[in-house]
């Protein structure tokens, strides 16, 4: 397709802009269902070379009223689109219904479909190293594989919890609901504390099994070692679950309360403890160069949860790090110290309101003409940096109203959506050209692509023999490849579902 549209559509107040490419006439045709023309606008005459191609845009935000449209310039047309108050609710749905497909130790219930297994990985896992056994069961296979590990999880939950409070009335359950969803994943996180407040980094295999489905994986469940960046996230998703669910189950939000001040005692005692895959053990090793940012960001949750001596400890490591970036990754928590410190009293709370603007001021000063801030390099998961970013932008309209933040933010959404060099709906069963082969072993045993999945989208670096066979010379805007085989382009995540999750539900206000 050489005229991109989000496939999805639009709402009627969303400023609207089609990229384009190739021979094109100097005017942009917005056509109805029964094909005639309902709107004409220019093309603009200004030409961008981007990812290989010249390019152009046509703004289309005249066009309000509800309806099913396809956009034709020359001989070029685009995919159908719709014009609708809530084009997003169906997809946000199965955004977080995979996260009810990727539960582990659970019977999944007949409605999944082909994607419904008894339930998985229910052995005792065995604490690395020794022969004591420990009852880990629960929580949600991270990725294409059937790891299940704590940072990205804190990442998965913050981002749930963020999504609940900026705007639960944007959810319609499916297959689960939200909150029941998130607590899934908290009651496993509780399991892998340990009784002096540390927490085990990780629970998997030794290695990763081959494309079979959860439960015909068998081996022998290990329990990897407590590191300061797993305890410092439990803290910090702990303290902010306790709030969230404090009106709804108030037992269960005082079990994650004392849990959340137990690891945060563990770490007032610990040096810094990273964590590397020990010997024997190969499955993912979510590793960090620094856990100063966990401990801010549990010291901020648990400021905003207990009050003192946690408001204390939190404005003097805010002190130390709000100068730098704030991005909302899994190892690079600073995004969420910057977010959730907003609410702290007095400087504390200035700061981060500084922080959270500059972030977004340095997001904005970077977009390209397809409305992301990644040019030169996409990194593996370069789609989770787009929500990620979208996220962030969605925080800066809502702290200012300034609508710059907003429209940014919608960019980053029609990306992921279809307003890409490849065209494609980087959700699985959404759109005229979703991603459809998966790195996702259920996907693959199956023969059927699971749906509501985002895909790791473009990675410059091809990271993957698929990548490397298929990708070589390609831009960075264009180094994807939908193939099971390709991992670092076109691998799922449950922490790049939920920062979708976030954006989706705060557009959706
Ligand atoms: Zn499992």
């Amino acid at each position: 397709m050489n005229i991109q549209v989000n496939q999805l559509g639009y709402t009627p107040a969303m400023r609207k802009v089609a990229i384009m490419r190739g021979a094109l006439n100097s005017e942009l045709l917005v056509k109805n269902a029964a094909g005639e023309t309902v709107l004409t606008v220019p093309v603009s005459t200004e030409r961008t070379q981007l990812w290989g191609d010249d390019v152009v845009t046509a703004d289309f935000s005249a066009l309000t009223r509800p309806g099913t449209y396809t956009l034709e310039c020359g001989s070029e047309s685009s995919y159908p689109f719709v014009i609708a108050e809530k084009p997003y609710t169906a997809c946000l749905t199965a955004l977080v219904d995979m996260l009810y497909y990727q539960r582990c130790g659970d019977d999944l219930k007949p409605e999944a479909g082909c994607f419904a297994h008894p339930a998985c990985h229910t052995g005792l896992a065995r604490v690395y190293g020794t022969d004591e056994f420990v009852e880990a069961n629960g929580g949600w296979h991270d990725a294409g594989d059937y790891g299940r590990y704590i940072v990205p999880a804190a990442k998965t939950v913050a981002d749930m919890l963020l999504a609940y409070e900026w705007n639960k009335d944007a959810f319609v359950p499916g297959l689960t609901d939200l909150i029941n969803e998130a607590r899934w994943e908290l009651q496993w996180m509780l399991k892998l504390q340990r009784a002096d407040g540390g927490v085990y980094h990780k629970v998997s295999c030794a290695g990763f099994c081959g494309m079979i489905m959860p439960h015909e994986e068998k081996e022998e469940l290990i329990l990897s070692p407590v590191s300061t960046t797993a305890t410092g996230d439990f803290a910090a998703c702990m303290a902010m679950a306790a709030r969230t669910y404090a009106d709804i189950d108030s037992a269960f939000a005082a079990q994650m309360k004392e849990a959340a001040i137990r690891a945060w005692d563990f770490l007032e005692n610990s040096e810094p403890i990273l964590f590397r895959n020990p010997e024997g053990i190969r499955t993912g090793g979510y590793g960090d160069r620094s856990d100063a940012d966990e401990r801010l960001w549990a010291a901020i949750e648990l400021a905003r949860t207990c009050g003192e001596p946690y408001l204390t400890a939190a404005e003097v490591k805010l002190a130390a790090m709000d100068r730098h970036a704030a991005p909302l990754g899994w190892g690079d928590m600073r995004g969420y110290c910057a977010i959730e410190g907003l609410a702290l009293p007095g400087e504390a709370g200035q700061r981060c309101r500084r922080w959270v603007l500059r972030e977004a001021e340095n997001l904005l000063k970077r977009l390209n003409l397809y409305g992301i801030s990644m040019t030169e390099h996409l990194h593996w998961g370069s789609n989770m940096d787009v929500a990620n970013q979208g996220m962030m932008l969605m925080q800066a309209f809502r702290l200012t109203g300034e609508v710059k933040y907003r429209i940014a933010a919608e960019k980053q959404l029609h990306y992921l959506l279809g307003v890409n060099p490849l065209s494609y709906c980087y959700v699985s069963g959404f759109g005229s050209q979703p991603m459809c082969r998966p790195h996702h072993r259920p996907s693959v045993a199956q023969g059927v692509c699971q749906p509501g999945m985002l895909s790791g989208g473009p990675c410059s670096g091809l990271a993957d023999a698929v990548a490397k066979e298929h990708l070589q010379g390609q831009p960075a805007g264009k180094c994807f490849v939908d193939d099971h085989g390709s991992y670092s382009t076109n691998e799922i995540c449950i922490y790049w579902n939920s920062p979708l999750i976030a954006l989706v539900a705060a557009l959706d206000k």
